[in-house]
C-alpha cells in the first residue's frame, strides 16, 4: 500500500508563486488519486511488493500494464515534483552538480534556457526533466503524460510538472510564465 507523501512545506509556503488552492487539488486530489488507483490496481498482484522505481521499470512500455505504470508513473512523478519545490531552497545546484551542468551545456543559464524549451514544446500534458545517464551524462528531455526517465534507464535530478492542472489557476493558459517562476522562485535542488 502506498500513501500520500505529506508535503515538505505548508499548502501556502509557495504564494504568490504557487496558490495553498493549485496544491489543495495538485497535491490533495490528483497526488492523492493516482496513488488510490495504483493501490487498488497492484492489489493481490506481483507489483504490490515492489516500490515505485521497480514497478515502473517492470510496467514501462508493456501495453498489458499501460494503467499500472501511469499510475506508478505520476505517483513518483509527483512525489519528486513537490520535493524539487521550495520556498527557501537551493536555486543552485551544489558545486559537483553545477560543474557537470556547466560542462554539459556551457552554463547554468544554458541549462536554465534548453530545460524551459523543452517544458514550453511539449504538446499536451507532461514533463520536462534534467535526467543522467549510467555513465553521469546529463541530458535534457521531455516526457508526455506519465512517461519518466527511470522508463528510459535514467536518473532524474529536476523535473517541472506542465500538466495544466499545475498551473492552470494560477497562471490560465501562461505555461512560460509558469516555468520561469519556477527557474527563480521555486525550484529546489538537492
Ligand atoms: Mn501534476
Amino acid at each position: 500500500m502506498f500513501t500520500l507523501p505529506a508535503l515538505p512545506y505548508a499548502k501556502n509556503a509557495l504564494e504568490p508563486y504557487m496558490s495553498e488552492e493549485t496544491l489543495n487539488f495538485h497535491h490533495g486530489k490528483h497526488f492523492q488519486t493516482y496513488i488510490d488507483n495504483l493501490n487498488k490496481l497492484i492489489s493481490n498482484t506481483e507489483f504490490e511488493k515492489m516500490d515505485l522505481k521497480e514497478i515502473i521499470e517492470k510496467t514501462a512500455e508493456k501495453t498489458e500494464y499501460t494503467a499500472i505504470f501511469n499510475n506508478a508513473a505520476q505517483s513518483f512523478n509527483h512525489g519528486f515534483f513537490f520535493e524539487c519545490l521550495s520556498p527557501n531552497g537551493n536555486k543552485k545546484p551544489n558545486a559537483e552538480l553545477l560543474k557537470k551542468i556547466e560542462s554539459a551545456f556551457g552554463s547554468y543559464e544554458n541549462f536554465e534556457k534548453e530545460f524551459k524549451e523543452a517544458a514550453v514544446s511539449q504538446f499536451g500534458s507532461g514533463w520536462a526533466w534534467l535526467a543522467e545517464d549510467k555513465s553521469g551524462n546529463l541530458s535534457v528531455l521531455k516526457t508526455s503524460n506519465a512517461d519518466n526517465p527511470i522508463a528510459h534507464g535514467l536518473k532524474p535530478l529536476m523535473t517541472i510538472d506542465v500538466w495544466e492542472h499545475a498551473y492552470y489557476l494560477d497562471y490560465q493558459n501562461k505555461r512560460a510564465d509558469f516555468i520561469d517562476t519556477f527557474l527563480k522562485h521555486l525550484i529546489n535542488w538537492k
